[in-house]
């Protein structure tokens, strides 16, 4: 599959899911026999955790057809740069989505730890740690609103990707693979296109 040939599937998917149409394509017996063998995802997914966020369910897919990594907040490690390439140079997917989302915790949590100088316990302030760059960013530019920090997030998020992972950078440089950034709207289910890196997509394109 292309590039322009995953971001249409993953959209019109997502335009099946909001209109209550789902197909539920690749959800059978039959699909699951067939891809034993082998997969080749035509997407990499990585969102955040959140549980209204299951990726086969609101793109409308099912086995075999996207390489999901989630983490809180969609943060950036090594082990989620590790399976992203992975997706990509292994398994051949043309198309990364970044995939945040409104209302999101662990941006909220950021926004109130930043404002009043809280910190988080255990691990949960490593997470904090990694979105604080993103709401320092929004903040500086003024923004106020929760979509302006979640917007934000998600496209330093695509950028931090594409810095660290010299694999995608490459893909995307030769044109094999793009990186897209998705907004996420929990209450109607809209996937939003925000940011595109090497995909033939204007940026901004509405995904509805
Ligand atoms: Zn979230």
């Amino acid at each position: 599959m292309t590039v322009p040939d995953a971001l249409d599937t993953l959209l019109a998917g997502n335009r099946r899911f909001t209109a209550g149409t789902p197909e539920h394509p690749n959800q059978d017996a039959a699909r699951r026999a067939a891809i034993a063998p082998a997969q080749s995802p035509f997407a990499v997914m990585f969102g955040c955790s959140d549980s209204r966020l299951a990726a086969e369910i609101i793109f409308d897919r099912g086995l075999g057809d996207l390489f999901v990594v989630r983490t809180a907040g969609h943060v950036v490690g090594p082990e989620v740069l590790g399976s992203i390439e992975y997706g990509v140079s292994v398994l051949g997917s043309p198309l990364v989505v970044v995939l945040g989302h409104d209302s999101c915790g662990a941006v909220a949590a950021t926004r109130a730890a930043v404002q009043d100088g809280t910190t988080a316990t255990g691990y949960v302030r490593d997470v904090i740690e990694r979105v604080t760059p993103s709401v320092l960013a929004a903040r500086a530019a003024g923004h106020t609103e929760d979509a302006d920090f979640i917007d934000t997030h998600i496209r330093h998020t695509v950028d931090l990707l594409l810095e660290r992972s010299r694999v995608l950078a490459a893909a995307v440089d030769a044109g094999t693979a793009a990186v897209v950034g998705l907004s996420y709207r929990l209450a109607d289910g809209t996937a939003r296109l925000i940011t595109a890196r090497g995909a033939d997509v204007p940026a901004g394109t509405p995904a509805q």
